[in-house]
């Protein structure tokens, strides 16, 4: 048996591979058009910001070193320009532009995807490069060693924020352009925000809501012209505004496509002729949640659907399964995940759902290195079977995602969360591992036990309500939602007599914990109407940016407050205050305490592990008429040094 395999990386040497597994015998070709076969292009981004500085460490194969090991027959530089179905051959093209046939018994389709194009006036300018493989890489690369200074990153998906984050390690100066309202688009917005102020805090500038209508030249570099009317000037342009599947091959063959425009494929990855199969980006697959037809350009998948597609030739029916798009994502330090549909998703499609959000840390908050994180959980409104969960975080993150992924995979429901047994320790975990207080507040939100209100229903829809602030006056006078009244958690059962009866209470705290602790005393009193706010006000924060402390500063407005605050002289005298371990608002109190002791013009160097502190403190140092010097990042802590204003 002739097998002949079109495109030798993630699918393609996957489905080799695991044929050779199975049959000795089989004659196995792949025909790849680049100059290398089977190389990380996961990695691509890291080796241009010089966290992978070994260009090789990139390319896992080579095709001696698969001839060698599994007796494959590995053409690079060789495109395959043409496929006749009937005749079963295909034409290939070779570097050198000669052509010739090559005949198969069974041809595995797996191109890839093909970057889209930003389609704008200029579009084809020298400057604007896509990162899809080696060569793209060594381009940008290239550019980046010879002293450019400034980028502009179109798209903020996976890719952009990759390559962002590795030019900004660099050193450059990064600009990124989203076309929609935030980054990571398979996120919800309200758990897209904490990973752009990240992003702004480690001075990549963000371009919301904004595309270019225009590229043209600007000396040696390039002008993008936005559509909300700035100019930016780069040395490059990086476009990541995704893929789609790579199906003219497959269409000229007269292949079916499904309604997604990828290849149409079965269970066993046959496409619309018997004996030819497909895999990776360029097939459609079915989305586990929705049912749907949908494009999921991940490697997993693309490994896996080369298994099965190796199965099939070699006689196994083995079955690919659904895809729940399971994905995780580095943002400098911190580290987004999801699994399943997002909220977006199930509005689009009519799917009835519930969902909470929690903010445990990633372990016990005692021991040193830990953050909150936001965890937001979708799932079915009666069985309470997992439909959907994102995580953000700085510590963590990886495992509570995977958790979760296998728990919606297994078909589990929020009481299974609550029942699960995960592994703890301090630096791990917390006794009640995050996954499980998902699976506590949503059994308690199913089971009636603790109604919610959401940040979306401000202000329209909590109208003629109470809103009841739980947190502590402190907090309070630091920020608060309008129109609330603070009564501390602490002090409610002695001031139930100052709440109306007639109204419906709405509670909320900073996570969402105290108000369900407050919200369980009311029902017990008799109050008739009372919810707690998901997520508290750090979700609620999120969503009304307006209303948060300073999340939407530009990096060069971090430390501006000098428009609002005249700058003391500086005394001399320097206090450290180490509040690492404590989680906000514990580090702002606890520098509200150090500077009230302390002099004018004095200043105080902070040590903290919550990185959210440093979200904080520009804003209210402008608030309480200080000075922030500084601000860095020292491993996984953060510090700011401080001089006390006279305003205090
Ligand atoms: C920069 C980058 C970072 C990524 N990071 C992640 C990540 O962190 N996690 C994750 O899950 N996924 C990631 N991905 C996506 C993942 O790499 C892809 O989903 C996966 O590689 C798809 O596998 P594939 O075999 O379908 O296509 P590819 O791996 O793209 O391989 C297709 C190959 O086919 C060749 N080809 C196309 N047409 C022809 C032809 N006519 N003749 C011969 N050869 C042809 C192409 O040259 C290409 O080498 C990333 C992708 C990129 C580009």
């Amino acid at each position: 048996m002739k097998v002949v395999i079109i495109g030798g990386v993630a699918g393609g040497a996957s489905t080799a591979a695991r044929l050779r597994r199975l049959d000795e015998n089989a004659e196995i070709i792949i025909l790849e058009k680049g100059d290398e076969v089977s190389y990380a292009n996961c990695g691509l981004p890291y080796h241009i910001g010089g966290v992978i500085p070994r260009r090789d460490a990139l390319l896992v194969q080579t095709p001696e070193k698969l001839h060698a090991a599994l007796n494959i027959d590995v053409r690079v530089r060789s495109e395959v320009v043409a496929i006749d179905a009937a005749a079963k051959s295909i034409t290939v093209r070779r570097h050198d532009g000669e052509t010739y046939a090559e005949t198969w018994d069974k041809l595995v389709l797996c191109p890839g995807g093909v970057p889209i194009r930003p389609a704008t006036p200029g579009d084809t300018h020298p400057k604007i490069f896509t990162l899809q493989n080696v060569a793209d890489m060594d381009r940008i690369k290239r550019q980046v060693d010879a002293d450019a200074r400034r980028a502009v990153i179109i798209g903020g998906g996976f890719i952009g924020v990759e390559v962002a984050e590795s030019l900004r390690g660099r050193g450059m100066h990064v600009d990124l352009v989203e076309k929609q309202g935030h980054i990571l688009p398979f996120l919800d917005v309200e758990m897209a925000h904490e990973l752009e102020a990240h992003m702004l805090r480690h001075g990549v500038r963000i371009h919301l809501n904004n595309s270019v209508h225009e590229f043209h030249s600007d000396g040696d570099g390039i002008a993008c012209e936005l559509s909300r009317g700035e100019r930016l000037r780069a040395d490059f342009v990086v476009s990541a505004i995704g893929v789609r599947p790579s199906t003219a091959l497959a269409q000229s063959a007269g292949i079916a496509l499904g309604p997604r425009g990828g290849i149409r494929v079965d269970e066993h990855m046959r496409t619309s002729h018997p004996d030819i199969y497909a895999a990776g980006d360029a097939v459609e697959v079915r989305d586990l949640v929705t049912g749907a037809a949908a494009l999921v350009p991940l490697a997993g998948p693309a490994n896996r659907q080369g298994r099965v597609v190796a199965d099939n030739i070699a006689g196994r029916p083995s079955r690919f399964a659904p895809v729940q798009g399971t994905s995780i994502i580095k943002v400098f330090d911190m580290t987004a995940g999801c699994t399943g549909a997002s909220e977006r998703r199930l509005l689009q499609d009519g799917i009835a759902y519930r969902k909470i959000y929690v903010h445990p840390s990633g372990h016990a908050g005692y021991y040193p290195g830990t953050a909150a994180m936001h965890l937001k959980l979708l799932v079915e409104p009666k069985a309470g079977k997992l439909l959907g969960a994102q995580v953000v975080g700085f510590d963590g993150v990886d495992k509570r995602i995977d958790v979760l992924a296998v728990a919606l995979r297994a078909g589990l429901t929020v009481y299974d969360l609550e029942e699960l047994e995960l592994a703890y320790a301090p630096p791990y975990g917390s006794a009640k591992d995050p996954v499980n207080m998902a699976g506590f507040v949503a059994a308690n939100l199913l089971r009636g036990d603790a109604p919610h209100w959401y940040a979306e229903q401000y202000p329209e829809q909590t109208a003629g309500s109470l809103l009841l602030d739980v947190r502590s006056e402190s907090e309070y006078a630091r920020w608060r939602i309008p129109g609330s009244l603070n009564i501390p958690h602490t002090r409610l059962r002695a001031n139930l007599d100052l709440l109306p009866r007639d109204k419906p209470l709405l509670v909320y705290c900073r996570t969402g914990f105290r108000s369900y602790l407050a919200l369980r005393i009311l029902k017990q009193a008799g109050f008739a109407s009372v919810a707690t706010l998901s997520g508290g006000a750090l979700t609620f924060s999120a969503l009304h940016e307006k209303l948060s402390l300073g999340f939407r500063l530009n990096p060069e407005e971090a430390h501006g407050n000098e428009t609002l605050v005249e700058l003391v002289e500086a005394s001399g005298r320097v206090f450290d205050l180490d509040v690492r371990g404590l989680h906000c608002p514990g580090p702002i109190e606890a520098l509200q305490g150090k500077l009230a002791d302390i002099g004018v013009g004095d200043e105080v160097v902070i040590s903290a592990s919550d990185p959210v502190f440093l979200s904080h403190l520009p804003c209210w140092c402008s608030s309480y008429g200080h000075w922030l010097l500084d601000t860095r990042h020292i491993g996984a802590d953060v510090q700011a040094r401080i001089r006390k204003g006279a305003a205090m």
